[in-house]
């Protein structure tokens, strides 16, 4: 599932190509991916220009010329294409916007995602559900400490959980452990205050690496997209199972733990 490196690149990439363009036709072909019946929701978009894309945690909210918002989220398999064709058959594409320069942006593999118009004011309800962003300046090394510190419940779990941090999930929970050199099954109250300061610093080295390198995922964003998926070669434990570790040379583990897949070194990584 994409997560917030790859809905970062995908924010960045498509600002430039689809801002201050005009919709000029809307294909739906799975009503399901959308909240409102397909005719409405094309008359609604014919004729709206995007005039900026947000990301907020695993989001991606487009803001329309007419105040209302289109929230995209990939969830598992969800993808992105743009061009003037798809390399597939565009029937196969859930939701299809023709821009007035002849581009299209495909939205695939959303059998679970979803891609809802709404308005502004419900935007802003659904993102105040979520928790706060990793970059968020007012989210100090102090202040994910206080979080940590009266959080319960093994560390992963706390990382993924959007409630309690945004845009993180199985991937980057896995490499931000390894890289703050922590399992990711440590019980959080048995964590030092410098395994604390160390995941935090964890997260946004990790995140910022993996945003630079273009993600994980292996989807291309154009044809000519030679960044998309640059960190998957890069990540250190997640998918490595039984490879050698980076850091020590030890093997790197995977384990189940409350039906959880966690990849860590047992070597190099600590309890607490
Ligand atoms: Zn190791």
């Amino acid at each position: 599932m994409p997560e917030w490196p790859e809905m970062e690149t995908y924010r960045q990439q498509l600002s430039p190509l689809v801002c201050g363009l005009t919709i000029r036709h809307v294909d739906v072909n799975r009503e399901k991916t959308i909240n409102e019946p397909a005719e409405a929701f094309q008359a609604a978009l014919t004729g709206r220009k995007i005039m900026f894309v947000e990301r907020r945690g695993k989001h991606l909210l487009f803001h329309l010329d007419d105040g209302n918002r289109l929230l995209l989220h990939l969830m598992l398999g969800g993808y992105l294409y743009y061009g003037p064709h798809a390399e597939k058959d565009e029937s196969r594409f859930q939701v299809i916007f023709t821009f007035e320069d002849g581009n299209k942006l495909f939205f695939g593999g959303l059998r679970l995602g979803y891609l809802h118009r709404i308005t502004a004011k419900t935007a802003l309800e659904r993102f105040r559900e979520i928790g706060p962003e990793p970059f968020d300046p007012r989210l100090t090394e102090e202040a994910f400490v206080a979080m940590l510190d009266k959080k319960r419940g093994k560390l992963k779990p706390a990382l993924v959980d959007q409630k309690w941090i945004a845009g993180i999930g199985n991937f980057y929970s896995d490499e931000i452990c390894f890289e703050a050199g922590v399992v990711p099954f440590a019980d959080i109250p048995s964590l030092s205050d410098g395994t604390k300061r160390n995941v935090y610093r964890a997260m946004r080295k990790v995140l910022t690496e993996a945003a630079e390198a273009g993600g994980y995922m292996d989807q291309k964003l154009t044809a000519a997209d030679t960044f998309t998926g640059g960190f998957a070669e890069r990540c250190r434990v997640y998918g490595r199972e039984g490879e050698p570790c980076s850091r020590c040379g030890g093997t790197i583990r995977m384990e189940t733990v409350s039906s959880r897949k966690m990849f860590y070194c047992p070597s190099c990584q600590g309890t607490n």
